[in-house]
């Protein structure tokens, strides 16, 4: 079945107001929900200016940027969404936020309605049981911005059906979305592989004395991946980072433990980006040869990595490579890098 129709998204934060405009510019009437009338205005407005922008890119047309833009209401109570074929949760990444959205779901949408989380890493299974309908609910993991990042993870939760990840899958490819099919673990896949395979290369940087510019350098000139681990840190926002590394520990163990160099920047309150610090780092330094160690460690951990969501099937070894691809930038997935460089994917950093 594709959807098709009504779609509801709730939280009009970054991700809401991205997920809102695809819907709309695939056709449908999407309500965005927002319970802070402040949030929800900007969201709108977020929204619409992507219409404008690839209206003033020549992108679309006037015609169609109307249409878009009109295809969006604003709505500050799941109430508003009881027609929706499918709805998309985006609120904010904290487990009693989204329990008591999905509690509200059970009892306010109807039955054959899509029910889908963004989170990025909270489990859909228990977010499945707040609803009362384990079977319908799936995680669609959008990458930021979602109006441009072509990957979706759609994430079977403990009890989601085949029927509903394939309308999850079928939604996302009419979002004009490349969907690959993740069994729900934490992290899920791209962050399970890129998360492990930066904190490995902090944690040797900083044990062998290499500065932050000379192992990027490293990375960026020693495999697939387009940029390296420090950099992409301060992109992340390294809070976020901390707090992903520190979950995935407690879940795998030490191979996710961050380290010093992340936490002291954190503690220090460089969080990158958002905060307009974070390491330090040149993007056009050339590689040095004392920095190679810090690359081999990068690439070697996201291939076990790699290698391990594909021996249990968290995706078939096709989609462990695409969704790096499409979701992280990198030129060639690590299980086919591995192979191309006559790498053993058994024989790298210990799972
Ligand atoms: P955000 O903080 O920008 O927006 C969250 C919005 O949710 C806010 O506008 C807030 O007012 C609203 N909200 C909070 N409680 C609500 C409720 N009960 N009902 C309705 N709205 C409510 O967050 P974001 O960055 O857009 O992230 C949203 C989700 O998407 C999170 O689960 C996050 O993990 C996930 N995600 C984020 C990114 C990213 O890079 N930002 C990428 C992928 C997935």
């Amino acid at each position: 079945m594709v959807e098709s129709g009504a779609l509801g998204v709730v939280g009009a934060g970054v991700m809401g107001s991205e997920i809102a405009f695809l819907g709309a510019a695939a056709g449908d009437h999407v309500t965005l929900v927002d319970t802070d009338p402040g949030a929800l205005a900007a969201g709108l407005d977020r929204a619409r200016a992507i219409a404008q922008r690839r209206l003033a890119k020549g992108r679309l047309t006037e015609d169609e940027a109307r249409g878009i833009e009109g295809r969006i209401r604003g709505a500050e109570s799941v109430s508003a969404l009881s027609d929706c074929a499918a709805v998309i949760e985006a609120v904010s990444e904290r487990m009693e936020v989204k329990l008591a959205v999905f509690e509200a779901f059970g009892e306010q949408l109807g039955a054959d309605t899509l029910v889908a989380s963004n989170t990025s890493g909270l489990s859909i299974t228990d977010l499945a049981q707040a609803a009362g309908r384990p079977q319908s609910v799936v995680g669609l993991h959008f990458f930021n911005p979602a109006s441009v990042m072509p990957l979706v993870e759609v994430i079977r939760g403990a009890q989601t059906t085949d029927a509903v990840v394939d309308r999850a899958v079928e939604l996302a490819k009419r979002y004009g979305k490349t969907p690959v099919r993740v069994r729900e673990c934490p992290g899920f896949l791209v962050n399970r592989v890129l998360v492990r395979a930066m904190v490995e290369a902090y944690r040797e940087a900083e044990s062998a004395g290499v500065d932050p510019t000379a192992a990027d350098a490293a990375v960026a000139h020693g495999g697939p991946a387009p940029m390296g681990p420090f950099a992409l840190g301060n992109l992340v926002g390294l809070d976020t980072l901390l707090s992903i590394s520190t979950q995935l520990e407690g879940a795998y163990g030490p191979r996710f433990s961050p380290g010093r160099l992340l936490a002291d920047m954190v503690e220090s309150g460089n969080l990158g980006a958002k905060s307009g610090g974070g390491f330090d780092v040149d993007p056009d330094a050339p590689p040095t040869k004392a920095a190679a160690p810090v690359s081999q460690r990068y690439y070697g951990a996201a291939i076990a990595e790699a290698a391990a969501c594909a021996r249990e099937q968290i995706a078939d070894r096709r989609d462990v490579d695409l969704a790096l691809q499409l979701g992280a930038g990198w030129e060639t997935g690590p299980l086919a890098w591995a192979a191309s460089q006559g790498i053993d994917e058994t024989d790298t950093a210990e799972v």
